[in-house]
């Protein structure tokens, strides 16, 4: 496998989690898939591993090791299961916002407890009336003494139901449109706030993304992240910093897809030899590669200039675009891959028997959440024609 420039930690850590994954997830896949619970196993499995962190500075308990040690950690868990991957990609959407715009005591107050996988976290833009269109919130949050009371509703929320804190985006100044969108932390036990209907997905089943309600929901003001009419802004910074995130989840699922089709063919006979013999296979298997790899480097790439950025390196200003690209490239060929993979198998690619089905399945979400790949595309494009 080639390297890229990954530090001997990274590398070092990748075989950990390579087992870790290999032992302990590749087991509950296709169970988790089936069932469609929650698989609170695995979240303990990731807490004892001290994963749920790894993005999170040393100064709020977390490993501090950055977004393209945690790219490299989400690639090798989604290699065998997506919806556990989900776990550490989520926990880093839910947070980041808290990350970016958390004041010193926010830090200090949420944090911690984050990193240790104690408390989990969600982000919750997506509306029924505002999903590309997330500048559409109309959840309202209003000053009242020490409090914010809001109301309104969420749908698609992952962690729905599961995480202890929510960052929400709601508006303090309808009047205003995307500059009066404002971020508040809400914890889950915060009055007048309920967990709405639970969705029935076709992939990530072990996933849990639900609604959430507002109905005069109050939480104390101290929870507002950065100021008033920031929301939009916090939103979209977080959204660059974690789309590469599902591109690896993306890269992984693809890898896995891969992997067990070389295998297959290896080992499956017809016409007296093995179908690998057969250079249609071949071309096949080769394409997959290329276009696997490729992906990775774009991811790695985008991980890294985001590392560079928050490390206080000089300010990349198409960040944006490059993380909108790794996420667009990388779901792409997660669905190219995958249904190349069922390929190769034939008929027992289509059998739940072989976790092909599954993975085909599950790549198809990494095109649409984070921002679908056609808002990807409005976002390297503007990019472009600045
Ligand atoms: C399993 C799952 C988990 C999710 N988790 C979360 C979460 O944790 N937090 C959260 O906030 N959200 C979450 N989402 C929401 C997700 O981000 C949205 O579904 C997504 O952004 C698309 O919004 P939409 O579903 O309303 O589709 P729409 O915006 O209605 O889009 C419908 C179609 O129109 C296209 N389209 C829309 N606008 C344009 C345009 N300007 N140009 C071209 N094409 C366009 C879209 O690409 C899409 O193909 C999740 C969604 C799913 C399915």
């Amino acid at each position: 496998m080639y390297q890229y420039d990954l530090t001997e930690e990274q590398l070092a850590i990748r075989q950990i989690v390579r087992r870790i994954a290999r032992e302990k997830v590749a087991p509950r896949a296709a169970e988790i898939d089936e069932t469609g619970e929650y698989p609170w196993d695995i979240l303990e499995v990731f807490r004892k591993n001290d994963l749920m962190g790894i993005g999170i500075p040393e100064e709020y308990g977390g490993a501090g090791l950055g977004m393209l040690t945690l790219c490299i950690v989400i690639e090798e868990i989604a290699k065998v299961c997506a919806t556990s991957s989900l776990i550490v990609a989520a926990q880093e959407l839910g947070l980041m916002p808290i990350l970016l715009a958390g004041s010193e005591e926010q830090k200090q107050r949420f944090l911690p407890k984050a990193a240790t996988g104690e408390h989990i976290t969600a982000f919750a833009l997506t509306e029924p009336g505002a999903g590309s269109d997330a500048g559409a919130v109309k959840t309202r949050a209003v000053r009242d003494g020490d409090d914010y009371v809001l109301d309104g509703q969420k749908c698609f929320i992952t962690n729905g139901g599961v995480a202890d804190l929510y960052t929400v985006f709601a508006t303090t100044d309808p009047e205003a449109g995307i500059k009066g969108l404002s971020a508040f932390v809400v914890p889950k036990d915060a009055p007048g706030f309920t967990i709405g209907k639970k969705e029935d997905k076709m992939g990530i089943r072990g996933s849990q993304t639900t609604e959430l309600i507002f109905d005069k929901c109050r939480i104390p003001a101290e929870n507002l992240l950065g100021e008033e009419g920031q929301g939009f802004k916090i939103a979209m910074m977080t959204l660059d910093r974690t789309r590469p995130g599902i591109a690896a989840q993306a890269v992984g699922i693809a890898q896995g897809a891969l992997d067990y089709a070389v295998n297959y063919a290896q080992e499956r006979k017809q016409f007296g030899r093995s179908i690998a013999a057969f250079q249609g296979i071949q071309f096949m298997l080769a394409d997959m590669a290329a276009k696997v790899e490729a992906a990775r480097q774009l991811v790695y790439k985008a991980a890294a200039t985001i590392d560079k950025v928050d490390e206080g390196g000089e300010e990349f200003a198409a960040l944006s675009a490059l993380s909108a690209m790794s996420k667009l490239f990388a779901s792409d060929v997660a669905m190219e891959v995958t249904t190349d993979a069922v390929q190769v198998l034939g008929g027992y690619g289509y059998m739940r028997d072989y976790p092909l089905e599954r993975m085909m399945r599950d790549a198809k979400i990494t095109q649409i959440y984070e921002g679908t790949n056609q808002i990807q595309k409005i976002v390297i494009a503007r990019d472009l024609l600045k």
